[in-house]
């Protein structure tokens, strides 16, 4: 259906509805919620400057849904001090009256589409009726036509016998004999490979009526799996990332990054590669001092993208223990991706949890460390939404060495 058909105040009723009806996981960590929220704020502002209001206005209502209304039913809440609580507060006064602004104007543009839309159909229908009445009238032009033929035919075959000849079909005999005035003329008859051209005319009008411009169709955030927006990512990091991780990697050792960058136009461009001090073993790899890596997040205006690690001895693939961490990853971004680079096999995996399971499935897992899951269906999938940009450049910030 298209969306501009719907009543402009239902529409935005619609829409509203869908931003905060937001829900809390509360096993996703508090703090996480609030680093997401900064993000957040990151992502809506760029919609906003780029004057894509429907999705500033969703975002930016999410934001007010997470924390004004139910961070406070998060079972971690109480843990916070009252400055951590209130850290949003400034953000929040002032998006209240920005939203507001934006879902007045949200309103006059699907009032406007609304209106675009019912044009279109009138004209449509104007064109659907007046392409009958041509067709009508091409019929009955063909019809005359048939009955003038067969007339024609009636009176030579009755001319021919007159005149000692046999009945005859064939175009030859339609010579006038002489001394005879003629029994048609080109006023009363078609020529025989007459075909009434109105007929190809209404093709050509039937095609070129307006379909629906891809370009009026709002561009919405956060939808099925095709609805994901683009990821692009760097060849290079691949090779910053093997290169930093190799004594790990000799080592028997893995190694993780996060990858980091910025939305552009709707679509994600990854433009960091931040190693941060880890505490990495055979088959894990766990962050530390994570608010080392805010700092460099928020000094680069950076949003969170995913992460990546290795594999030192084996394939490239998704543990249960990564699939655990990717969950938090993706629960906060829907685009988040899960990089594998495995050396040894020279396999490099572009993963992502199934959004009609595996999310789910590990979202609601209680277990810790490396346990099984039922793998089918599957629990996680190539993502689909990657783009490998040869040549796009990647800063690198390792800060293991600080
Ligand atoms: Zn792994
Ligand atoms: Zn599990």
């Amino acid at each position: 259906m298209d969306v501009r058909s719907q009543d402009p105040s239902t529409r935005l009723r619609t829409l509203t509805n869908f931003a905060s009806s937001i829900k809390l996981e509360s096993r996703v960590p508090i703090q996480r919620y609030f680093r997401s929220g900064t993000e957040m704020l990151r992502m809506a502002d760029v919609y906003y400057k780029e004057g894509s209001i429907e999705n500033a206005y969703t975002l930016y209502l999410k934001f007010l849904t997470i924390f004004v209304e139910k961070i406070i039913e998060h079972p971690e809440y109480h843990t916070l001090s009252s400055a951590e609580r209130s850290q949003f507060n400034p953000k929040i006064k002032e998006i209240f009256p920005k939203t507001e602004t934006l879902k007045q104007k949200l309103l006059h543009i699907f009032q406007q589409e609304h209106e675009l839309y019912e044009d279109e159909m009138a004209k449509k229908k104007q064109e659907e009726t007046l392409r009958l009445e041509k067709e009508m009238e091409a019929l009955r032009i063909m019809k005359e036509d048939e009955e003038r033929r067969r007339q024609y035919q009636v009176e030579k075959d009755k001319f021919m016998v007159d005149v000692g000849h046999r009945p005859s079909n064939e175009k030859s005999v339609l010579v006038k004999p002489d001394g005879l005035a003629p029994i048609f003329s080109a006023n009363n008859l078609y020529p025989s490979n007459y075909v009434p051209s109105v007929t190809h005319e209404t093709k050509a009008a039937a095609k070129e009526l307006p379909g629906f411009d891809r370009n009026l169709k709002p561009r919405t955030i956060f939808l099925g799996p095709s609805g994901l927006r683009t990821v692009v990512l760097p060849a290079s990091v691949l090779d910053e990332f093997v290169s930093l991780a190799d004594f790990n990697t000799k080592n028997n050792v893995e190694t993780c990054g996060i990858l980091a960058g910025k939305l552009e136009q709707n679509q994600f461009l990854i433009t960091h590669l931040l190693i941060p001090k880890q505490n990495g073993t055979s088959d894990s790899c766990t962050t530390q001092n994570e608010e080392e890596l805010f700092n460099v997040q928020d000094k680069y205006n950076l949003v969170t993208l995913g992460w990546i690690h290795t594999h030192p001895t084996q394939t490239a693939f998704l543990s249960s223990v990564d699939l655990h961490t990717h969950c938090s990853y993706q629960l906060m971004m829907p685009e988040a991706v899960a990089v594998v680079c495995a050396p040894k096999y020279n396999e490099t995996g572009y993963f992502t949890l199934t959004t009609n399971h595996g999310l789910d499935l590990i979202a609601s897992c209680r277990q810790q460390g490396f346990h099984p899951h039922p793998s089918n269906p599957p629990l996680f999938e190539v993502a689909s939404h990657i783009q490998i940009h040869p040549t796009a450049p990647v800063s690198v910030v390792d800060l293991r060495k600080l």
